[in-house]
């Protein structure tokens, strides 16, 4: 779900050449949407934390994995193949970390039998959507080439699904009076960013351990 988000390439031609150019305002606009998806992770983990909703949290996994791969390709990906791999498994391992953190969530608020707070997570949602919408755009117009572009729209398509599911869970939790809307929804989101991560680590494992790019699954 959230290794999808894999942004543009950079190319890294000389300087002063229009492809430079181009790519001097593609850095920019990396770091635009890296610092935009980077707020949206601290707001859902924040409002997640003072709602009480663990998909809100959920929802912040992909805002990690987003700001991850655009971290990445502004810092590493010019690199040897160890940094690179070095960077994937630095991602996939937080990741899990995470992924790990909302799971626990989950439990303490079935345990505690949370009501979170509908309004909050209403509010959130919509504002991930429009944080999604608004990096999809920015980053349009450099994609180039039918698979780039398909990928684009399937890793917004399943961004804006996460956002959505947050807002399901809220309707949710509005019309029953109880947390389980979003507890559901939490350890969905959870169970398939664990799986993400565990593909993520897997591949940098191999990469790392035989000195090659390998073929994602
Ligand atoms: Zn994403």
């Amino acid at each position: 779900m959230d290794d999808c988000c894999a942004p543009p390439p950079l190319n890294l031609g000389p300087k002063n050449s229009d492809a430079g150019k181009q790519n001097d305002v593609l850095r920019r606009v990396l770091w635009a949407v890296l610092v935009i998806n980077g707020v949206m992770f601290a707001v859902e983990v924040v409002a997640g934390l003072a709602a009480g909703s663990a998909s809100l949290q959920a929802d912040a996994l992909d805002f990690l994995g987003d700001t991850a791969n655009y971290a990445i390709s502004l810092l590493v990906v010019g690199m040897a193949l160890r940094y690179r791999a070095s960077a994937a498994m630095a991602k996939g391992l937080t990741m899990a970390a995470f992924g790990l953190w909302v799971v626990a969530m989950v439990i303490w608020h079935i345990a505690q039998g949370t009501l979170p707070s509908a309004l909050t997570m209403g509010t959130v949602g919509i504002a991930a959507l429009v944080a999604n919408a608004v990096s999809f755009g920015l980053l349009w117009a450099y994609r180039h080439g039918d698979s780039n572009m398909r990928s684009a729209w399937i890793c917004t398509r399943n961004d804006v699904l996460g956002n959505l599911a947050v807002l399901v869970a809220a309707a949710g939790v509005f019309g029953t009076g109880t947390g389980w809307p979003d507890i559901i929804v939490a350890a969905i989101m959870a169970a398939l960013a664990l799986q993400g991560a565990v593909l993520v680590i897997r591949q940098a494992f191999g990469e790392l351990r035989h000195g090659k790019v390998m073929a994602a699954e």
